[in-house]
């Protein structure tokens, strides 16, 4: 009895230690923002986050960067590129490396502050930071390895007639300060050291971030994360800022700044393609990939709803839901041609995703955004509401629900095609195949496509196929569209306004293509030019010689 009153007793201990322990963690965040590699609070505007789950607000209290300071970090940042720049690979790729060590470093504080701050739960955090650290050290070997810089080396010929032939050499080469604005939905992936940061800083460019303000805790401590990262690795200062905000000012004054480059962006289309405007009216225009709204439309063919309507029905109440529907490639539009199987699939939705548990949204404002669209749609003639979670729902909480509309109203009024960012879906019922095509042809551009279908359906389907094609940046086949794979292939992103350039992916390492521009030397002395386009090719890499892919030396 003693021993285990003791081991009680300790165990109890060791609770406390761990919880007195993540309160002084907790003291870490600041309030401030980094200018550079130092905390600065010079401004009097200051804000809260909030836990949704509690439905209160979070204890620290943060600091907006004033203009004096956003200068101070550009122009660190205009400094700090002139070295970065020309870093090796290598040495970049120990910085990023060093970036994940940090983040892993933080451990529960991490994770807790998320959690508050965003009400998403601690398995969601600690996955996104397992791909937010992936990230980080995809990007790191990428550039270790050094290839991606596509050198390309077209040799000199003193011979050629009646001209002779001038040596070229191209690489890519790093635009400039970069902007980052962080994502409400993916707190790390997506936002401070997420992917567009990983992506910018891999190719040469000092980051700036405008930290998103709902989770300014979190972007904090991930900013000391990459502070303490570029000083063991010793980058120059002004590589990495943080810059809180509460409203659109610091996001616009960074954009206007002309010693910025380049802006990354995930968010509304509202807010995506205003910052996309403000860049193009510069003196300068600079470019904003800008990855926005998404429907995510799926195509349920005829075999497939008349063979397995129930279960393509549950599958979809599953990926409507997950996340309470915060994600860009929530399956939020399901077109089919009217049959019993589609009639069948309607109803097996609609009483299945009201059977799931709703959960809690981000904040009180996306709450306020679901229900103003989820009301608009709603609202619009011919939408009949065929499921809606009506019984009561803690604060903060959403309600899913399911509607439908015929083809020919969904192609006479575009207000159907708005996202209603959370656990909604609209079926929209088409009278035949050609309708079915018609209503793909005038969809705005999306992130994904999806097609279910039976065994050889998809042959009998092509204009179908193509049609999405011609929409969507992703296509998938018998699946859902929620869950983007990190890897080199994955293209996310799409024609406008899914992203502003449907050229370019935000995931993956193919999306470090952003952030450069291809660079000539025109017969450059052979000791001044970059390692990569050397003729001893003292890296390695793989290269493009007078068109042959090789990683031999040049003679
Ligand atoms: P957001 O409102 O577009 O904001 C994203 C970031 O951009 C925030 O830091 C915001 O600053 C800034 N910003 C917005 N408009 C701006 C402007 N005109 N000028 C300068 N900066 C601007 O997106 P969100 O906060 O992530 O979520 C709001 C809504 O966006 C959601 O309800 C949803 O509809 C949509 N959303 C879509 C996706 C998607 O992937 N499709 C993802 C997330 C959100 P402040 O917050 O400081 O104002």
């Amino acid at each position: 009895m003693q021993k285990y009153l003791l081991s009680k007793k300790v165990a109890y201990k060791r609770v406390n230690f761990k919880k007195k322990y993540l309160k002084n963690k907790l003291r870490m965040i600041t309030g401030k923002n980094y200018i550079g590699n130092k905390l600065s609070a010079k401004g009097n505007k200051t804000f809260t986050t909030f836990n949704p789950e509690l439905n209160q607000e979070n204890e620290s209290v943060f600091t907006e960067a004033t203009t004096e300071e956003i200068n101070e970090a550009v122009s660190l940042a205009t400094k700090a590129y002139k070295e970065y720049s020309k870093i090796s690979g290598t040495k970049k790729a120990a910085f990023l490396n060093a970036i994940a060590d940090e983040i892993l470093a933080l451990d529960d504080v991490l994770i807790k502050t998320y959690c508050s701050e965003s009400g998403l739960p601690e398995g969601r955090a600690n996955g996104e930071r397992g791909r937010t650290v992936g990230q980080l050290r995809g990007f790191a070997n990428l550039i270790a390895a050094g290839s991606w810089v596509d050198a390309t080396i077209d040799k000199g010929d003193a011979t050629r007639e009646p001209q002779p032939k001038p040596d070229i050499r191209k690489l890519n080469f790093p635009l400039g300060p970069v902007v980052v604005f962080g994502a409400s939905n993916f707190p790390l992936a997506f936002s401070t050291a997420g992917g567009d940061t990983a992506a910018a800083l891999a190719a040469g460019c000092p980051v700036l971030v405008k930290s998103h303000p709902m989770h300014a805790g979190t972007g904090e401590l991930i900013a000391t994360a990459v502070i303490k990262a570029a000083e063991k690795t010793k980058m120059p200062n002004g590589v990495f800022s943080n810059l809180n905000s509460s409203g659109i000012e610091v996001g616009q004054k960074l954009v206007s700044n002309s010693g910025v480059k380049a802006v990354g962006f995930t968010g509304s289309i509202k807010g995506g393609r205003a910052l996309y405007d403000l860049a193009a009216k510069r003196e300068e225009p600079i470019p904003v990939f800008a990855e926005m709204g998404s429907i995510n439309p799926v195509v349920l063919l005829p075999k497939a709803l008349q063979n397995r309507a129930v279960n393509i029905a549950t599958i979809y109440a599953g990926s409507i839901t997950v996340g309470t529907g915060q994600f860009c490639t929530n399956p939020g539009l399901l077109l089919g041609i009217k049959s019993e199987g589609l009639t069948t699939f309607v109803h097996t939705l609609s009483e299945e995703i009201v059977k799931i548990n709703p959960s809690v949204m981000l904040h009180p404002n996306i709450k306020k955004g679901y229900l103003n669209n989820k009301e608009k749609v709603v609202s619009q003639k011919g939408v009949s509401v065929t499921a809606n979670f009506t019984e009561d729902v803690k604060a903060n909480y959403a309600q899913q629900a399911v509607v439908t509309v015929n083809g020919s109203e969904f192609l006479k009024n575009t207000t159907l095609h708005l996202e209603v960012f959370g656990p909604f879906s609209m079926v929209v019922q088409c009278e035949n195949e050609a309708e079915l095509e018609n209503v793909i042809d005038h969809l705005e551009g999306q992130l994904t496509g999806t097609i279910i279908a039976d065994d050889n359906e998809l042959e009998n389907h092509t204009n179908i196929v193509n049609a999405l094609q011609n929409r969507v940046g992703r296509i998938i086949f018998n699946g859902v569209p929620t869950g983007v794979e990190v890897c080199e292939s994955m293209v996310h992103g799409g024609p406008y306004p899914a992203s502003t350039d449907s050229r370019f992916t935000a995931v993956g390492v193919g999306s470090i293509k952003r952030w450069v521009r291809p660079f000539s030397y025109q017969d450059w002395p052979n000791n001044l030019l970059p390692d990569e386009l050397k003729n001893e090719n003292p890296l390695g890499i793989l290269r493009s010689i007078d068109g042959k892919k090789s990683t031999e030396k040049i003679n």
